[in-house]
């Protein structure tokens, strides 16, 4: 893996892709433990970033009876946080009654997990839980913890595998940081 240049800003490989396969499987297999068929949970993967992390952990699941659905919302402008969460797209399934898994791209200060979360309980869900690929407990001003997560990372901004600079970079199969 070689460092790269994006938007003039330079990256370091952080998280290869066979310990990304790892933990997707580990986070998985956790999923799996706690959920079963009976359950029917619906996954609803937060666009843009989670995108390909959603992908792979909804399969690795394999829980049959288990739907998937998309909601969309946008904190970042560049490298920093805007403070402010904004929903851009909403969610088209009633899921009211439902076991609802949200799957995200990473956690940073926890905004935007506990805006999610409490835009959908407002449809009375029977349940809600959060699954991460990244977490940064020490950028965390909330106070929220993901329930499932591949990775606890320090405070650095990163792209690869679906998570994006300006909406570059998400085809990395691999993970980078920026350089400081
Ligand atoms: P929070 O609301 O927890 O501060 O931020 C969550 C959102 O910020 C994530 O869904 C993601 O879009 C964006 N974000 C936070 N840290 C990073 C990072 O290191 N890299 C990228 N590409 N996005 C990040």
């Amino acid at each position: 893996m070689e460092s790269l240049t994006i938007k003039g800003l330079n990256f370091v490989p952080y998280i290869t892709r066979d310990e990304i396969a790892r933990q997707v499987e580990r986070v998985a297999a956790e999923i799996r433990n706690d959920y079963s068929d009976n359950d029917s949970p619906i996954f609803i993967c937060v666009l843009n970033g989670a995108f390909v992390f959603a992908a792979d952990l909804f399969r690795l699941c394999a829980i049959h009876t288990a739907e998937i659905s998309f909601i969309r919302f946008k904190s970042y402008e560049g490298t920093g946080t805007t403070g402010t969460v904004n929903q851009i797209m909403g969610l088209k399934e009633d899921i009211t009654g439902r076991n609802v898994i949200i799957i995200e791209d990473i956690v940073d200060t926890g905004f935007t997990a506990l805006k999610m979360i409490d835009e959908l309980k407002k449809q009375n869900p029977a349940s809600i839980r959060f699954a991460t690929l990244l977490y940064k407990p020490q950028s965390n001003r909330t106070g929220f913890t993901p329930d499932y997560y591949g990775f606890s990372i320090p405070p650095a901004f990163i792209i690869g595998y679906g998570l994006d600079l300006d909406g570059q970079a998400r085809d990395l199969p691999d993970i980078y940081v920026v350089e400081k």
